[in-house]
């Protein structure tokens, strides 16, 4: 599948949007260019149009032509004395005028001004009567003649004068005019760019508001449904996937891979550390996926430290457990991380669907109860009944681990620690029980469920604390205390606060230095040796002495031990019961034995149950033995025997 699921859709819709966006602006542009060279067509044509169209021009043009015509055959006449056509023309210039001379009112001339051009009209008129009764007369008075024509001439020379100032009158209103209406035509103009400037403007407000929403939208779904570091799906696609394949009936497996170091990790480096740590993980899962050409695949973070994985095509166990063996073959590959060397350690549990369930949450329970099963770095686990029982166990427990913490259902048993060589009592362990439905429960049972559960901080507080407590009370009861030691969880010693916990402890019960022991395992001390060493530090300097409890069997770095500042070894007791028939477990006790002597530590045996162990252990140079040879645990009355028995 490798999918980023849905995450382009918003990225579609804003390529949609901005799509729009840029049509919506080709048709303002196209609408503002279109606008401009109309206008500027109007414009020009404009001023030609008024200049042709005017009808006072049209009239003064007429005038102008009768007047032409008047004056034309008055000098025909005289020239041939033929009268004939003249009569055409008469009666005179007046009447022919005065259907022009009435349009040419809306000129806005004067009351004088036509007076006067009336007058001068009258006056041809009155010259060419004259001109025409003294061409009748015989004989022919050519000096009157020629006197009627001069003023003639000369009244219509004076029209035309008129008329030419009228006519530039009339252009110059014309011009106005023209440019009143370009005025207009640009201011229209303007407003019609302005309004598509603010329709574009506003166009583009929603566009970027809804630009922002979807982006909103993407950031809220990618926060709803996906890990920010890994950039997986998270665990809610991780159900709506699996969902749907249930729903439509696809088999396929469902794997859970934890990475069984990442608190570990991330209380010792840091957390970016181990968050870095977890990405790359994801990187080298993911190239396993890839080099499987497996597209039917999709790996999603489930929670702070674990994965999920569908995979379609993997329907039977055996290509189920194929493909779980592959993923959990990175853990070979070395990661250097801030000049760190770093394995991954993964916990691989794996259900099928539909056979091992039909409900999303069933499934997702039962992976993560056969991971559960699985051990870190081993082989993965496939989901049986068994588990689904043992889960709702743990569940069941973890519940009534809290309610014992808050009623004290608790108590200590000592365990006797003997000399090796004198056989005598010299210190004891305090070890935590139960007490449920008036049976007693081991610690080896509800331990790790307090662990993962966060609850072994309440409870190892309550250990020591009970502890210092008792240590007081068999002083006061006249009795020699003997140094006890109480077991200390990983979490505890992971808490900053722990050391000056430990100091008030001892200071509120006025318990002197050397009197408490603490038992840390070798996987605590494995984490972070400089951390440890800080913390054992610390620790040390409130007078308690310290011990590496199950010693031989985690990943204690030779090279740290000595810097560690312990006081005693505890041998695992698995060596303890190995010997006799195991010769490797001697030697390893051996080993042990001599690192011990060459660091100046007490070495402590615990699970001696036989003579022949105790014989070893003590031909060996143990300093202390512990075992159901010498005594089981016991309750505190019991074991207050042995010490007034000292
Ligand atoms: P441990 O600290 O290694 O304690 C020794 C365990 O070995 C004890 O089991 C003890 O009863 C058992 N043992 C001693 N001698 C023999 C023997 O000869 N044969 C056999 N078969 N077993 C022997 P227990 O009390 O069941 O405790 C188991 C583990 O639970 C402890 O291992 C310790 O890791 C943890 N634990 C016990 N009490 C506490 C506690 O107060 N706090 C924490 N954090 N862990 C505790
Ligand atoms: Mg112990
Ligand atoms: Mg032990």
């Amino acid at each position: 599948m490798n999918r980023s699921p849905q995450s382009d859709k918003p990225q579609r819709r804003a390529r949609l949007l901005l799509l729009i966006f840029a049509l919506i602006l080709l048709c303002v542009l196209a609408v503002v260019s279109l606008t401009l060279s109309a206008s500027r067509m109007v414009a020009e044509n404009t001023d030609e149009l008024t200049r042709l169209r005017i009808p006072e021009l049209q009239h003064m043009g007429a005038l102008e032509q009768a007047m032409a015509d008047r004056a034309n055959q008055l000098y025909l006449y005289y020239a041939t004395a033929d009268r004939a056509p003249w009569k055409v023309v008469n009666p005179g210039l007046a009447e022919a005028a005065h259907a022009h001379l009435a349009e040419l009112n809306r000129l806005g001339l004067s009351d004088q001004a036509r007076r006067d051009f009336i007058a001068l009209i009258l006056e041809f008129d009155a010259h060419s009567h004259g001109f025409d009764q003294v061409m009748q007369a015989q004989p022919r008075d050519w000096d009157a003649l020629r006197a009627h024509l001069a003023a003639g001439q000369e009244a219509l020379d004076k029209m035309h004068h008129e008329l030419t100032d009228w006519r530039a009158q009339v252009s110059r209103a014309a011009d106005a005019s023209g440019e009143v209406a370009q005025d207009e035509v640009i201011q229209l103009t303007r407003l019609q760019v302005a309004f598509s400037v603010a329709v574009l403007l506003v166009a583009a407000f929603v566009l970027v508001a809804l630009y922002a929403r979807l982006k909103d939208q993407d950031a809220l779904y990618r926060q709803a449904y996906f890990d920010d570091l890994t950039g997986l799906p998270n665990r809610r696609f991780l159900e709506k996937d699996l969902a749907a394949h249930v729903h439509a009936a696809r088999p396929g497996c469902l794997m859970v891979v934890q990475a069984s170091r990442y608190r570990r990790i991330g209380r010792t480096f840091g957390h970016g550390t181990a968050d870095q740590l977890l990405a790359a993980h994801v990187g080298q899962l993911q190239q396993v996926l890839t080099a499987a050409s497996d597209t039917q695949a999709q790996l999603y973070r489930l929670n702070t430290d674990t994965l999920a994985l569908i995979c379609l095509d993997s329907v039977s166990h055996v290509a189920a457990e194929q493909r779980a063996a592959a993923m959990l073959a990175i853990q070979s590959d070395k990661l250097v991380l801030d000049g760190r060397e770093f394995h991954a350690e993964l916990r691989l549990g794996l259900c099928l669907f539909p056979a091992d369930g039909e409900a999303v949450d069933d499934l997702i329970r039962n992976a993560d109860a056969a991971m559960h099963a699985a051990v870190a770095g081993g082989p993965a686990v496939a989901f049986t009944l068994r588990m689904a029982q043992d889960s709702a166990d743990w569940l069941t427990l973890e519940s009534a681990l809290r309610h014992a913490l808050q009623r004290g259902d608790f108590e200590l048993h000592y365990q006797p620690k003997l000399c090796a060589r004198t056989e005598s009592l010299c210190a004891a362990e305090a070890l935590i029980r139960w007490r449920r439905d008036g049976q007693l429960v081991s610690p080896g049972l509800f331990i790790p469920v307090a662990e993962e559960s966060g609850l072994s901080v309440p409870l190892g507080t309550w250990v020591l604390r009970e502890a210092c407590r008792q240590w007081q009370a068999w002083q006061h009861a006249g009795m020699s205390p003997v140094p006890v030691a109480v077991n200390i969880s990983t979490q505890q010693f992971s808490d900053p606060a722990f050391p000056a916990l430990v100091a008030a402890m001892l200071a509120e019960f006025s318990i002197p230095a050397g009197m408490i022991e603490l038992e840390i395992t070798e996987a605590v001390a494995a984490s972070d040796p400089e951390q440890v060493v800080h913390t054992l530090q610390a620790l040390k300097a409130t007078g308690v002495t310290l011990a590496i409890d199950d010693f031989g069997t985690g990943y204690s770095s030779l090279a740290y031990l000595q810097r560690f500042p312990i006081d005693t070894l505890k041998i695992d007791q698995a060596f303890v019961r190995r010997l006799g028939e195991d010769p490797e477990a001697a030697a390893i006790i051996e080993l042990i034995q001599g690192l011990a002597q060459a660091l100046d530590l007490k070495v402590v045996a615990e699970g001696v149950e036989t003579v022949a162990q105790k014989q070893f252990l003590q031909a060996a140079g143990c300093t202390q033995l512990q075992g159901y040879l010498f005594s089981k645990p016991l309750p505190v009355a019991e074991f207050s025997r042995w010490l007034t028995s000292l």
